[in-house]
């Protein structure tokens, strides 16, 4: 099944006097269920796709669809319900709230959301049951991810967005937290779309959008793990 569906796609940032085209007509379909990795050189469009996909922008001009829901024809405030409801982020920086705990900074999404994990079951699956009331300066980058993982899978979302998950840390904690993200595909179900430039992530995922220059260039399909499901 799709999760989406886009057409067209097109990204145009106007500053001053001149025009970045981000997007230059992209099409595409990501699976229900899949692990996506958009790969590509720095400003050849993945995280300008990615924020369009998570509601958080919009494109300039084409269509995107979320099943049923055609995301580009919503208003601002259906958009943010649709992305409240649906997307999860997990970015380079954790994004935590220095003053909270562990299971305070989850507890941040799972108060206003509809039908959420328990703060600790969710920490507990990322694998920091016993790190809940530590502080995020007390915690290690590789266990802070982690943490910002756990708020991102708490609430459910269908589909987990995360641009550059692992770029701050080194490889060995690196490859502990995209276990995690592993995991809460297998688990969950959950769509996994993630931005990298580590080769790591890009082997362990379905299918790799090959981006250049705005458009994807591409597509590989990672056999083994395709027949392997
Ligand atoms: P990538 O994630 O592949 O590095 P981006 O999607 O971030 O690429 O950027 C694509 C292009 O759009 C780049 O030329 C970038 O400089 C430009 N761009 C991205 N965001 C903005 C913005 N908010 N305003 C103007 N230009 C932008
Ligand atoms: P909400 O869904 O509560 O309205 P926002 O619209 O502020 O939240 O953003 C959605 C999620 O994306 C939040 O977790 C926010 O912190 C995060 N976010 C948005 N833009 C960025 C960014 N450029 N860098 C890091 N995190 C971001």
């Amino acid at each position: 099944a799709a999760a989406f569906v886009g057409r067209a796609l097109r990204k145009t940032y106007v500053t001053g006097e001149t025009q970045v085209h981000a997007l230059r007509g992209v099409d595409l379909e990501i699976y229900a269920g899949e692990v996506l990795v958009l790969l590509g050189p720095s400003g050849s469009g993945k995280s300008t796709l990615l924020n369009i996909i998570g509601g958080l922008d919009r494109p300039t001009a084409g269509e995107l669809w979320y099943g049923e829901t055609e995301l580009t024809a919503l208003d601002d405030a259906a958009l943010t319900r649709f992305r409240r409801a649906n997307i999860g982020f997990v970015f380079q920086f954790y994004n935590l709230i220095p003053s909270l705990t562990a299971e305070e900074n989850v507890r941040l999404v799972t108060d206003i959301s509809d039908d959420p994990m328990h703060p600790a079951d969710a920490l507990d699956l990322v694998g920091l049951a016993e790190r809940r009331t530590h502080f995020p300066a007390q915690l290690s980058g590789g266990e802070q991810q982690r943490v910002a993982v756990a708020r991102a899978i708490a609430k459910r979302p269908g589909v987990l967005l995360c641009d550059e998950p692992t770029g701050a840390l080194d490889s060995q904690t690196g490859i502990r937290v995209l276990e995690t993200l592993a995991q809460a595909n297998r688990e969950l179900g959950t769509t996994l779309i993630l931005i990298t430039h580590n080769a790591g992530i890009a082997a362990m995922a379905d299918r790799v959008f090959n981006f250049l220059d705005g458009q994807i260039a591409s597509i590989a399909v990672n056999e083994k793990r395709i027949s392997a499901s």
